[in-house]
């Protein structure tokens, strides 16, 4: 039931009970006092009756002309009780008359003078007012019908319901006004309390009420202050919470007791592919066996301590503990550079070691041979360069090796000074004079009048075009080597051009791969390494540059070493 019509409930038992209070004692006391006022008249009355009849004649026919006169019933009684006349009697009639002495009015006059009553008349037979005053002997009696002051009560009664009535209706009116402004500001604060309890927390009561009323509005003001300001510091707590989370390269997914997923950082969407807006089920998460036996040992409050597992392209452990309180977190974190750069390593062992067996198993089959006394000494001789030739490969090899991981270590540090490239560039090509000679290749140097100079390592770069130059004069019949250089934007780049063979499109990608050859037997017939391009390409690195390949089969390849200007 709603405050306001408790209250009107209240007003309205209340005013019942006054109306109904006020209007029987008001009632009773008015029928009182009229039924004293009614006898006080009628004693008046008697009293000037009796004055008129002394010793009159013929009583009775007194009796009915003052009856006539008040209009009210005249009685004249003897000394002995005897009715001497009556308005309401004949003659035939009085002689029938029951003795008067007795009737308690006529008693009281006859002691004390006067005597009023009201009873039922024992002659008339209604209910009759009595006032009697000693007459002399005898005693003069006025009476009324008590009906005919029945008819002025009942009106009179009318006139208080009706005004009762009035004042009731009145009373509620004023009660219900009353009981709404007593209401509306409480319910103004219902409202308000809602609409925070309801997440509207910029909400505050706008009421200023007097008393207690205005002090709750403002004890209330207070607490929504305080209220706003806590969840405010939860919610940038949440946020750090939540920023730190997202920032960590690990996922970390945590779960209720519902198995619904609560919390989960940008890491764990990456690993675990899901997108899925929070709240939802672990239901949506892969469908991976250890990741499904983690989450169900630490939901039965075991812990899972780094179980390895695949998730699509990446290796993941996860590591898995139950909450206090039900639920768990878990935590994955990526080891798939880890596990490829152990394999990696691996293939690098198996790569070195490939390529150191084939040159000493040669120099140790040729130095067993040379032990036999019969070899002659011009075998001797083409055995001894066979194994010069090997060792000096493997040299190479080795110093190939020791200059990747002296660069990849960052052992070495490029020192760039401003290098004149036209100048490097012909003193590189003046080293394969010989060789391009020999084979009729043409060496050129094309220079762009807008890029002469770059910073670079002057060691670095002599060893960048050294590579580039004899890989392109290696896989080039005829035709020419060109060095060139050219400017862009913020960028100078040094480039190798040939009208070699050229590198079919599957290869360009993996050309500066260690070991990477396109065709191995060859490259290592002519003395390759496979290591060329990587170091090429982690020096330019090295520098903040990139280098590029581009190749037609049958045309020619052009390396493009680029480097801020
Ligand atoms: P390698 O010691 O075998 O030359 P590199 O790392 O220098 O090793 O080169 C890797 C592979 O790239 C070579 O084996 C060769 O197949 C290919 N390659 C490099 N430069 C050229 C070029 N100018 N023309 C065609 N193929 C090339």
């Amino acid at each position: 039931m709603r405050l306001s019509q408790r209250l009107l409930g209240g007003f309205l038992l209340i005013i019942l009970v006054l109306v109904a209070l006020v209007v029987t004692s008001v009632e009773r006391r008015v029928r009182e006092r009229l039924l004293q006022q009614a006898a006080a008249g009628l004693l008046r009355e008697a009293r000037l009756v009796a004055m008129t009849t002394t010793d009159a004649t013929n009583p009775d026919s007194i009796a009915d002309i003052l009856a006539a006169t008040l209009g009210h019933r005249v009685t004249l009684v003897a000394g002995d009780g005897r009715v001497l006349g009556d308005s309401e009697f004949d003659d035939a009639a009085l002689a029938q008359m029951e003795n008067h002495r007795t009737r308690p009015e006529v008693v009281s006059a006859g002691l004390n003078d006067t005597g009023t009553a009201v009873r039922r008349s024992a002659s008339a037979g209604d209910v009759e007012v009595y006032a009697a005053v000693r007459d002399g002997d005898g005693v003069a009696r006025v009476s009324l019908a008590f009906a005919t002051q029945s008819l002025v009560e009942a009106q009179l009664r009318r006139d208080i319901f009706s005004a009762a009535a009035l004042a009731a209706v009145a009373a509620l009116v004023l009660a219900l006004l009353f009981s709404r402004s007593v209401t509306r500001p409480i319910l103004e604060l219902r409202d308000d309390a809602r609409a925070i309890a309801g997440g509207d927390l910029r909400r505050r009561p706008s009421l200023s009420a007097p008393g207690e009323v205005g002090e709750l509005a403002s004890a209330f003001h207070r607490l929504a202050e305080q209220l706003t300001a806590r969840v405010e510091a939860l919610e940038a707590d949440d946020a750090l919470l939540r920023a730190v989370s997202d920032a960590l390269n690990e996922g970390v997914v945590a779960l209720d007791s519902r198995q619904q997923v609560q919390q989960i950082n940008e890491g764990a969407r990456r690993l675990l592919q899901v997108r899925d807006a929070l709240p939802f089920s672990a239901d949506q998460l892969p469908r991976d066996r250890a990741l499904r036996e983690a989450l169900a040992d630490a939901m039965a409050g075991r812990s899972v301590d780094g179980v390895e597992t695949r998730l699509g392209e990446r290796v993941v452990t996860i590591t898995a503990r139950p909450l206090t309180g039900g639920g768990a977190v878990l935590a994955l974190f990526d080891i798939t550079p880890i596990r490829r750069l152990e394999t990696v390593r691996r293939d690098f062992v198996a790569n070195v070691s490939h390529e150191l067996k084939t040159p000493l198993t040669v120099v140790s089959g040729f130095a067993e041979t040379l032990q036999d006394e019969s070899v002659s000494t011009d075998q001797r001789r083409q055995f001894l360069r066979t194994i010069l030739n090997n060792t000096q490969r493997m040299h190479r090899l080795v110093d190939d090796l020791l200059d990747l991981s002296r660069i990849e270590s960052g052992g070495w540090r490029p020192a760039p000074t401003l290098i004149d490239l036209g100048a490097v560039a012909s003193e590189t090509l003046s080293s394969f004079s010989e060789v391009a000679g020999q084979k009729g290749i043409e060496l050129k140097v094309e220079i762009d009048p807008e890029a002469t100079t770059a910073r670079m390592d002057p060691t670095a770069i002599r060893q960048v075009l050294t590579n580039l130059v004899h890989n392109a004069i290696r896989h080039t019949a005829r035709g020419a080597v060109t060095i060139f250089t050219e400017k862009s934007a913020d960028q100078v780049t040094v480039g190798v051009r040939d009208t070699g063979s050229g590198i079919a499109a599957e290869h360009l990608p993996r050309v500066f791969e260690r070991f990477y050859r396109v065709d191995a037997s060859r490259s290592r017939a002519e003395g390759g390494t496979g290591l060329g391009l990587a170091i090429v390409k982690h020096l330019v690195e090295a520098h903040g540059g990139a280098v590029t390949a581009e190749s037609v089969v049958g045309t020619g390849t052009t390396f493009r070493v680029t480097l801020p200007a």
